[in-house]
């Protein structure tokens, strides 16, 4: 079975496919991760983001690997463990850029599609429902209110955060704009576009607990079943 989930830029992909998982026994495919790692490494190697040959072939030649058996799941970039640098302000602001070249999004494609074979997978991006599965037997695309989502962001960064401090009211602003500008980017570009597929069940999290919408995405998965 394949689960699918899409939606813009911390809407809450990650843990509701997270718990997700975790209920049903699958395997979560991470797809921003993929491109946090083509990205991360461009920059760490000095490539011109502009040169889409040079960042294609970085696509190409990289092996993108997860270690799902730790919590969260380790990312590693030729065995280097990436995990926390593909997270970085630094990297959310270039990975637009880089997700944006067909190259990219093609060396990058048949990875996904390698990992769900013979296997159950949560798969979370924003083209798994469209692109990567479109024969998913659960679609969903999650979205939630940009300043809640800039919110959680912020909060994930630092869990013990006073939310009336001004330095933490500051990095709200600036992640909401950070934010709004990657998703902009990522629903005009021509290459798979940020869209919900035609049959993807819309769910808005700005209200909801992560239960909430575990459950119903659950009930979704036990008709499908
Ligand atoms: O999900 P996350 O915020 O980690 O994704 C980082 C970036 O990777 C997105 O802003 C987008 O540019 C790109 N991405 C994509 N297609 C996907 C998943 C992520 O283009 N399926």
């Amino acid at each position: 079975m394949i689960i699918a989930i899409d939606g813009p830029a911390g809407s809450g992909k990650s843990t509701i496919a997270d718990v997700l998982a975790k209920r049903f026994g699958f395997i979560k495919l991470d797809t921003g991760a993929m491109y946090r790692t083509v990205a991360f490494v461009c920059a760490d190697e000095g490539v011109d983001l502009d040169d889409a040959d040079a960042v294609i072939g970085v696509a190409n030649r990289l092996s993108i690997t997860f270690d799902t058996s730790t919590e969260p799941a380790r990312v590693f970039a030729d065995g280097r463990d990436v995990t926390v640098e593909i997270r970085t302000p630094e990297t959310d602001r270039i990975v637009s850029k880089v997700s944006a070249y067909p190259g990219v999004r093609q060396a990058l494609l048949s990875c996904q599609r390698d990992f769900a074979d013979s296997r159950d997978i949560v798969a979370e991006g924003r083209d798994i429902g469209t692109v990567v599965f479109p024969h998913a037997d659960v679609k969903v695309f999650l979205t939630a209110d940009p300043r809640e989502r800039a919110r959680r962001r912020v909060l994930q960064r630092h869990p013990d955060a006073d939310e009336r401090d001004p330095k933490i009211a500051q990095e709200v602003e600036q992640t909401l704009v950070d934010l709004e500008r990657r998703d902009a980017l990522d629903a005009s570009r021509q290459a798979a576009p940020l869209k919900p597929a035609q049959d993807a069940v819309h769910i808005d999290s700005t209200a909801s607990t992560i239960d909430d919408i575990v459950d119903r995405i659950s009930k979704l998965a036990h008709v499908r079943r």
